[in-house]
């Protein structure tokens, strides 16, 4: 069980290191579907660096990092769900290699599988982690400074701190919610209610939204402050939060939006292991042409013409649906004067549109369905352009990458896509920016970006002064910290 640091001086304590303790469902290179995983796998890094006692705990699934690690056991006890006593073990991970102390939820059945999410009983999956993760908190020795929750798999944490009856002496401790993605919001209906161990059920209004009990609206009611993952998302919240606009309007006064770094370890074309040569600002061109061979000649695609590529989940959200039509415009259009890859999975209607443009046309197009990080680390390093047309982009981390690679961004602006990307027209510009996720203004994009695909001067400048803008997470540390001294 972790201990606090307390420096005392003739018995008396001196100075107590802010401990946060980060409650989510996935964590960088321990589990990852998106961008939550990349930021809960750097930001408690990123902490300890800073000096806070930052610390992870989320489920235990059968992922190649939990067999290539080691572990000891850290705590295990028997809780209940409703009136199904389990038993839940927290393992540690024992080296401290990912440089924060990772703690794993292990419920026999229950939480120890392949997939992340995607199981007709998630539900009472994350519930039963959560309560594991409040039940092993409360038999500290010690009260955390912060419990720092993630998206709606963590939302009924500040709720069952304040108002279950067995968890009274977490009650004190304040809670932020950080909002990675509104439009997941964990509903479940109200005879699931008895699921949640003994509460008072006069707070009954604060798990209700709309008639269900909605994890993420509890967590927006209960947590002592919300951060989302950008400025501009947080503004976009109070017009479209998939029915909760009226609950982050009155809640303004709690939220604040603090844009994602990203980790300059992880995410550095002049250390990466997983791309084909490594390059610095100064051999950017060679570097990316190189890459770019590599790849184009796996893939069948020439290696002379301007690369597009689009990296992410094949869902409503990222717009993936208007790239098949897009796609198959762009091609008619523009010839044989681009290459095209898509590495991504989700709706199945869209990965089979686009498999059969890329059948028709697979000397220029290729899609890879799946999920394959080293591929996307090859495409960041090897691409010229990367095309994101979201309609919600809460932050986005594929803009901030492709940047540190030199590879231009393509976005729709929206979201953290318009907080960190200026479009190559305004002064200092480097990105190319659209209005609308549809397939004319894609096709238009694309035009834009062969032509300065031509300019190797521009391009060349382009490339250079992204890459070394800073997108560490230095400052972001530090609004977090505001955040908890607030608190
Ligand atoms: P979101 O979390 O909404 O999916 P983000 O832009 O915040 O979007 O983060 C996406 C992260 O997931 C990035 O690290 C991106 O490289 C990665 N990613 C998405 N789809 C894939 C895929 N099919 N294969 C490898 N990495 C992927």
């Amino acid at each position: 069980m972790g201990l606090e640091l307390v420096l005392t001086l003739e018995g008396k304590p001196i100075f107590s290191a802010m401990e946060v303790v980060h409650v989510s469902a996935e964590c960088y290179p321990v589990a990852k579907a998106g961008g939550l995983g990349d930021v809960v796998g750097a930001l408690p890094k990123y902490q300890n660096k800073a000096g806070i006692t930052a610390k992870v705990v989320m489920p235990m699934y059968r992922t190649s990092f939990l067999y290539t690690s080691n572990w000891v056991v850290d705590y295990k006890a028997k809780a209940f769900m409703g009136a199904w006593e389990f038993e839940y073990t927290i393992i540690k991970e024992a080296t401290g290699k990912l440089g924060f102390d990772l703690y794993l939820v292990d419920i026999h059945g229950l939480l120890d599988r392949q997939k992340i999410y995607g199981y007709p009983d998630d539900v009472e999956r994350f519930t039963a982690f959560q309560i594991a993760v409040v039940h092993w908190m409360s038999h500290w020795n010690h009260r955390p400074s912060v419990v720092h929750c993630h998206d709606y798999h963590a939302g009924l944490i500040p709720f069952m701190m304040q108002h279950c009856y067995d968890y009274q002496n977490l009650k004190e401790v304040p809670t932020v919610l950080t909002i990675h993605n509104a439009q997941y919001q964990g509903w479940m209906g109200w005879h699931q209610s008895e699921l949640i161990p003994r509460w008072d059920l006069s707070k009954k209004g604060l798990l209700d939204w709309g008639n269900c009990i909605n994890p993420l609206a509890a967590a927006i009611k209960c947590a002592s402050k919300i951060t989302t993952v950008s400025p501009s998302y947080m503004r976009e919240l109070m017009q479209h939060a998939n029915g909760l606009e009226s609950l982050f309007a009155s809640e303004k006064n709690k939220c604040v939006g603090i844009l994602n770094g990203i980790d300059h370890d992880v995410w550095n074309p002049a250390t990466d292991t997983n791309i084909e040569v490594v390059y610095t600002v100064n051999t950017v061109m060679e570097g990316k042409q190189k890459n770019k061979e590599k790849i184009c000649s796996q893939y069948g695609l020439d290696a002379s013409l301007p690369l597009f590529v689009f990296i992410g989940r094949l869902v409503g959200e990222k717009a993936a649906d208007v790239l098949p039509a897009a796609m198959d415009k762009a091609i008619q259009t523009y010839g044989a004067r681009a290459s095209y890859m898509i590495l991504g999975s989700g709706d199945p209607a869209v990965e089979m549109a686009l498999s059969k443009v890329a059948a028709r046309y697979n000397h220029i197009f290729r899609v890879y369905i799946g999920y394959n990080e080293i591929l996307s680390h090859g495409l960041y390093a090897s691409a010229d352009f990367l095309l994101m047309p979201s309609r919600v982009e809460p932050c986005g981390l594929n803009q901030l990458y492709a940047m540190r690679y030199g590879t231009v961004p393509m976005v729709r602006s929206t979201g953290g896509l318009q907080d960190t990307v200026v479009d190559m027209g305004d002064k200092e510009g480097y990105g190319i920016r659209f209005t609308h996720a549809n397939e004319k203004d894609i096709v238009d994009s694309i035009g834009r970006a062969i032509d300065v695909y031509d300019n190797k001067t521009h391009l060349l400048w382009m490339r250079q002064f992204m890459m070394q803008i800073n997108h560490s997470w230095d400052q972001t540390v530090e609004s977090y910290t505001r955040v908890y001294k607030s608190i």
